[in-house]
């Protein structure tokens, strides 16, 4: 908990970006600190490591999801894969469309990076209404694999972002 703290310290808020009335939680503060970035480090890796049965492979959200994803893949020695809007991956990918506040995006992964039955831990910066993270869960759902958990540093409370989520989703710093 003490190194919750120290981490939660560390993250800087700015209110009304990028638009008025958000305030944006900025996990980069924690990367200018190299100590706090390894607590970080050290609490995600602790976290991933119990997780039973054992996560296969570590899938995260563009952008800032991949700061931390392959942190955790390389330490549990298992791949580590990307999640990333639709158009940006080589190759052949299979691809989940959600819906915006206004309009629809869609998420893409390369075919050959889950198997059928893997167990997949997704990870991401911040969990807000959950639209992100439920769409990658359908993508990983999608190759016939598992969603270990869904691991986020922070979490919006309020928004109850979880609520749309079935697998378990696990974050280390809330706001209200
Ligand atoms: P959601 O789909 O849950 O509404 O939004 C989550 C996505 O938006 C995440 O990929 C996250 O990076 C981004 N996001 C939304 N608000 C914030 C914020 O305050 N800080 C950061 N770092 N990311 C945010």
């Amino acid at each position: 908990a003490n190194k919750i703290d120290e981490i939660k310290k560390a993250i800087s808020s700015y209110p009304d970006f990028p638009i008025k009335g958000i305030l944006f939680r900025d996990v980069f503060s924690v990367l200018r600190q190299p100590k706090i970035f390894g607590l970080l480090r050290d609490v995600m890796v602790e976290h991933a490591k119990q997780l039973q049965p054992p996560v296969q492979v570590v899938a995260a959200l563009e952008s800032r999801g991949f700061l931390f994803g392959p942190l955790i893949a390389l330490e549990l020695n298992v791949p580590f894969v990307p999640i990333r809007k639709k158009g940006k991956l080589p190759g052949m990918t299979r691809t989940v469309q959600y819906s915006l506040e206004y309009g629809q995006d869609a998420f893409e992964m390369q075919e050959d990076a889950v198997k059928q039955g893997d167990r997949v831990l997704i990870v991401d910066d911040l969990l807000a209404t959950g639209g992100s993270m439920s769409a990658s869960c359908s993508l990983v759902n999608a190759f016939g694999a598992e969603v270990a958990e869904c691991f986020v540093v922070m979490e919006l409370s309020d928004l109850n972002g979880r609520a749309k989520i079935a697998a378990n989703v696990h974050s280390l710093i809330q706001y209200d």
